[in-house]
């Protein structure tokens, strides 16, 4: 073959999507039934090929079948399939509407959108890493998924789904939202708002999101990944501007936050939970063992941030760090009290709360001082997030010890990793330090002094 042959069938679309994903799905929402119809087609074969959701997906997936019209065989929450042939397709569809109303029916917020978590009916073939998938959505009707967005020559939406565990939550919501996309160095929030807001509001709320996106960018002067659904769901009036956040790392990273739309932007400028939750997407996964450091960081972080950002003073933020030592404090079992590790995987059942956020904050804060003071401020949290960024943080699962180990690698320290032994062993509140200590005044100042970037950029083009 010569050369111009080659080019040409380089150039030539169809032939170049050899280089495709192995499978990809097709999916096609309809409005009035709210019905997904999927199909998943692989481009290899195998003997025997299995495809599986979460625990709930045999109670979702309705009418599966092969394009072969081969059979599949049942086996606990999935399916197998026998000789499996090079680009046949699996179909199947899922009544979303029936699923989102029996999650909405437990849940005290109600949504105007169709929200359900795809891990419960999304299957995923096993041994694939990723797809691609292509959604068909009815005129007026959009979608935010934390899939990564891919350019798309028409109406057809194009993503990549990354397969992660299937017990990872992710929400998908699809209604009359209102997209828009907030860029960043480093990222873009993709951000949807749902459809009980009127125009004001949505305004209100995207400035609101912008000042806490800058506020995530003052950690290390960019965000820390390239991709994240943000879905903001209206949920009528309530005592707070923002009601619950939480971030998701199912099938990619995203964050929900419940808003009630009709309060003032200072209302907003006072919420803590985006930031919080915003503040997740600088760790990997850390699972329930590993919630005291996960919460720890995004607690210590929603008020350094802030503070940096100039939506907190920093004696605002001080006294929000002692107020909530205080109160992780208070609700710390006085004896017998599990060590903070058992405390962490118990959270959830034990709703102990208070105690494993606040103890993780102290543990941060205790790191950061001390990185802070022994570096004559070169090295600290920030630093430490910055490196693990450029490094690590693409990879999905890592356990506590490895993730605190690696940060102490990557700043040759071994604070990280000393600190994490003392603390997980916890049986009672940790030790804080004096937050006026006048021998530490500098060090807490630029802890809640954003960094000058822009001066550092052009110090370094000199
Ligand atoms: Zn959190």
């Amino acid at each position: 073959m010569n050369r111009i042959v080659v080019l040409l069938l380089l150039l030539v679309p169809g032939l170049a999507a050899a280089a495709r994903e192995p499978a990809q799905y097709t999916l096609r929402y309809d409005a009035a039934s709210r019905v997904m119809r999927v199909s998943l087609c692989l481009d290899r074969a195998a003997a025997r090929q299995r495809f599986a959701g979460d625990a709930t997906a045999p109670d979702h997936v309705r009418d599966l079948s092969r394009s072969s019209g081969a059979s599949l065989q049942r086996d606990g929450d999935g399916w197998n399939a026998r000789d499996w042939r090079a680009g046949e397709c699996l179909r199947w569809h899922a009544d979303l509407g029936r699923i989102a109303d029996a999650n909405a029916h437990r849940s005290s917020l109600r949504a105007s959108e169709t929200i359900t978590d795809p891990g419960g009916w999304l299957l995923m073939a096993s041994g694939i890493e990723a797809a691609d998938a292509s959604v068909e959505l009815p005129a007026g009707i959009a979608m935010s998924a934390p899939w990564t967005p891919l350019p798309s020559p028409d109406a057809t939406r194009r993503y990549r789904i990354v397969h992660t565990p299937t017990d990872w939550l992710a929400r998908l919501a699809i209604g009359h939202l209102s997209e828009t996309t907030i860029e960043r160095p480093g990222g873009r929030l993709h951000v949807a708002i749902g459809g009980k807001s009127d125009v004001a509001q949505r305004a209100r709320l995207l400035a609101w999101l912008g000042r806490v996106s800058d506020a995530a960018t003052t950690a290390y002067g960019r965000l820390p990944l390239a991709d994240v659904q943000v879905l903001v769901i209206p949920v009528g009036a309530q005592r707070e501007a923002v009601v619950f956040g939480q971030s998701t790392r199912g099938q990619g990273n995203g964050l929900s936050l419940f808003v009630d739309p009709s309060r003032d932007a200072r209302a907003f400028e006072r919420d803590w939970i985006a930031v919080h939750e915003l503040s997740h997407l600088f760790h990997p996964h850390l699972g329930a063992r590993g919630a005291w450091l996960a919460e720890g960081l995004a607690t210590y972080l929603q008020n350094v941030l802030r503070a940096r950002a100039g939506l907190l003073t920093p004696a605002q933020a001080w006294a929000e760090l002692a107020d909530g030592f205080a109160r992780g404090r208070a609700a710390t079992p006085r004896d017998r009290a599990p060590t903070l590790e058992h405390a962490s995987l118990a959270m959830e059942t034990d709703h102990g709360y208070g105690r494993v956020y606040w103890s993780g904050t102290a543990y941060w804060l205790v790191v950061d001082l001390e990185l802070r003071r022994s570096s004559g401020g070169r090295l600290g949290v920030d630093e430490a997030l910055r490196r693990f960024d450029a490094c690590c943080l693409a990879k999905q699962d890592w356990t506590p010890q490895a993730f605190v180990e690696r940060l102490d690698a990557l700043l040759g320290t071994d604070v990280f990793a000393r600190r994490w032994h003392e603390y997980r062993g916890l049986a009672q509140f940790p030790d804080i330090p004096a937050l006026d200590d006048p021998a530490d005044a500098a060090v807490r100042a630029a802890i809640m002094r954003a960094k000058d970037r822009s001066d550092a950029k052009s110090k370094a083009k000199d």
